[in-house]
């Protein structure tokens, strides 16, 4: 490849909203069959919004959102900012953020865990019936539930939800177009991943899996012969990021996320994902 005409490639990127890290970049993009999407942030807004909130028999509903709240309030996540959004602001000893699970942290005499209904079942903070039937509601809508619990007793459970950015749909279409296998990849639960995936088109889901094990995913993948880009926005996607041949970063989304990746997509579009790769290939076609 001609440095003259990948250096041409470059300045049509920056045109389209693509920063390209180097001009060696375009040529791993020439090769990937396999595009690793995140769910939260990169096929959706990760703008997310507290829709209801369940409290368990005997306690109330403001309590449950407001002891939530106040531990929420620590932590940066999508999630923890629509349930820390509407809450006051109580003094919070202890914070712990527990990546890709929630959040633990003591309100007053309480000690407060919030976060994925699994965990607070390992913590020994079993759900019980009704707020079991509100975490099957929510999921079967393709939300998120959280839950919420002190003292050794699970006490509501929080429904958040997502919405999907207007583009995804048809940026699937077009990296369908160009031959690319996509798989979404979420720490979400199963039934949310799957929701999504239908909406936008995507047939390959990889749900409930810790930051720590995104990078597994990518790797796996490219066990099986395949060339990978992953895209994504997160402190979370980083390792992934890294690891992939190609990695895409959400210019809407973290700096970790951005420095691990090879292109950055200005506007957090989708879609121009599947440009740098029609340009890539472009680029490399008149090099020959
Ligand atoms: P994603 O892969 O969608 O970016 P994460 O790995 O950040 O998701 O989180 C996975 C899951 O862990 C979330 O869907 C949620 O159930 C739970 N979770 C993570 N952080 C929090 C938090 N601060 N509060 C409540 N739940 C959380
Ligand atoms: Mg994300």
């Amino acid at each position: 490849a001609t440095p003259t005409a990948l250096m041409v490639g470059t300045g049509r990127g920056a045109q389209l909203g693509i920063v390209i890290r180097g001009p060696e970049v375009l040529e791993s993009t020439r090769a990937v069959d396999t595009v690793v999407l995140d769910k939260t942030g990169t096929v959706t807004t990760g703008r997310m919004s507290l829709v209801e909130t369940v409290a368990a028999d005997g306690e109330s509903v403001d309590d449950v959102r407001r002891t939530a709240g106040a531990v929420e309030a620590g932590s940066e996540h999508p999630i923890a900012r629509a349930i820390a959004e509407s809450a006051s602001h109580e003094e919070v000893a202890g914070f712990r953020n527990l990546e890709g699970l929630g959040v633990r942290g003591t309100v007053g005499v309480r000690e407060v865990l919030v976060g994925r209904p699994a965990l607070l079942e390992r913590e020994g903070l079993p759900l019980g019936p009704e707020l079991l039937a509100a975490v099957d509601r929510a999921e079967a809508a393709g939300r998120t539930a959280v839950a919420v619990g002190w003292d050794g007793t699970a006490r509501g459970v929080l429904v958040v939800s997502d919405t999907l950015k207007p583009t995804s749909a048809e940026a699937i279409v077009a990296l369908r177009g160009l031959g690319l296998t996509p798989v979404l990849l979420t720490g979400d639960n199963e039934r949310a991943a799957r929701a999504v995936a239908a909406e936008v088109g995507i047939e390959r889901v990889v749900a409930e899996v810790l930051p720590a094990d995104k990078v597994d995913v990518v790797k796996q993948l490219q066990s099986e012969g395949r060339v990978v880009a992953m895209i994504g926005d997160g402190v979370n996607d980083a390792a992934a990021l890294a690891q992939a041949d190609l990695g895409i970063a959400m210019g809407t989304g973290t700096d970790v996320a951005i420095e691990a990746s090879d292109l950055t997509l200005v506007r957090g579009d989708l879609r121009v994902a599947a440009d740098a790769v029609r340009l890539s290939r472009r680029t490399l076609a008149t090099i020959k």
